[in-house]
C-alpha cells in the first residue's frame, strides 16, 4: 500500500488531499493543530498526527518516529497569508518574518529531516504558488506572501539539485485559486478539483520533472 505523509491536513486542501488519497486505497498519515482536527481525521482513517510545523524539535520528534524508507510521498501544504504589507514604507515586521517562517523555513526543515523516510525514488511536494513566479508577477501588491512563496521555490529549487542523485524528487506546486479559507469565496475552483489535479501532478513519473514548477491542471509554471 502506497503511503503519503501530508503535512497541514485539518482543511482546505490539505484536508480534501487526506479524502481523496484515503478514497484511493493510500496508507495516509496527517497533520493537524488543533486536537478537534486530529479526531476527524482519525475518523476519517488517517494517522492523525500533532504538529506546528514552526517547532523545530516537534518536527525532529515526527521524523525520529517515522520508519526509514517507509514513505513514498511527503506534502508540505502548511501555510499562511501574512497580513501588514499594504505599505511597503512600513511593513509589519513580525508579519514578514512570520511569513517567512511558516512558509519557507518550516517546509524547508521538515523536507530535510523527513527525508531518510522517502522510499527510494521518493517524492516530496511543496505547495508553493503562482504568486512566487517573478516571471508571473504583474502586480504590486501582497509583497510578503510572494516573498515568502518565491524563496520557497528557491528552496524546491535547491533541494531537488542536491537530490537527484539519491533519485528523489521535490517539485513546487500551484493549486490553482481555491475556495478555502485563504483563497476566499469568489476563488476560481474547488478542492475536490485542486486536489485531483494536483495527485495527478504528482503521480507523474520521472526525476526529469524534479526541480520544477506545476499547476494543478498539469501546466509548468516559470519561476
Ligand atoms: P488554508 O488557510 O485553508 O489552510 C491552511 C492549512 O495550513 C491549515 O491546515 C492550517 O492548520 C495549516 N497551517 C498553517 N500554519 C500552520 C502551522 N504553523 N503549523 C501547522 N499547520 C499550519 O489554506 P489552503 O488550503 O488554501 O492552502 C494550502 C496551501 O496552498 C498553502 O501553502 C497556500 O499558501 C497554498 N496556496 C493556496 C491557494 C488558494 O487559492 N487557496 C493558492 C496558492 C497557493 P490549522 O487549521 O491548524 O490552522
Amino acid at each position: 500500500m502506497p503511503a503519503v505523509l501530508i503535512i497541514g491536513a485539518s482543511r482546505g486542501i490539505g484536508r480534501e488531499l487526506v479524502r481523496q488519497y484515503l478514497a484511493e486505497g493510500w496508507q495516509v498519515l496527517a497533520s493537524y493543530r488543533q486536537p478537534a482536527d486530529g479526531d476527524a481525521l482519525e475518523a476519517a482513517g488517517a494517522e492523525a498526527i500533532r504538529l506546528d510545523v514552526g517547532d523545530a524539535a516537534a518536527s525532529e520528534a515526527l521524523a525520529a518516529s517515522l520508519k526509514p524508507a517507509s514513505l513514498d510521498l511527503v506534502i508540505l501544504n502548511a501555510g499562511i497569508y501574512p497580513q501588514g504589507d499594504e505599505d511597503p514604507a512600513h511593513p509589519d515586521e513580525a508579519a514578514f518574518l512570520e511569513g517567512m517562517r511558516i512558509n519557507v523555513l518550516a517546509p524547508m526543515r521538515l523536507a530535510a529531516l523527513l527525508k531518510p523516510a522517502l522510499k527510494p525514488g521518493g517524492c516530496v511536494a511543496f505547495l508553493s504558488s503562482r504568486m512566487g513566479s517573478k516571471k508571473l508577477l504583474e502586480s504590486g501588491n501582497a509583497l510578503f506572501y510572494r516573498s515568502s512563496k518565491a524563496a520557497l521555490n528557491v528552496v524546491v529549487k535547491g533541494l531537488a539539485n542536491a537530490w537527484k542523485n539519491e533519485g528523489l524528487r521535490a517539485l513546487a506546486l500551484h493549486p490553482g485559486w481555491v475556495r478555502t479559507d485563504m483563497g476566499g469565496s469568489d476563488a476560481d475552483i474547488d478542492v475536490a478539483t485542486s486536489a485531483a489535479g494536483l495527485r495527478q501532478v504528482i503521480a507523474e513519473p520521472g526525476l526529469a520533472r524534479s526541480g520544477r514548477f506545476f499547476a494543478y491542471d498539469g501546466a509548468e509554471l516559470p519561476w
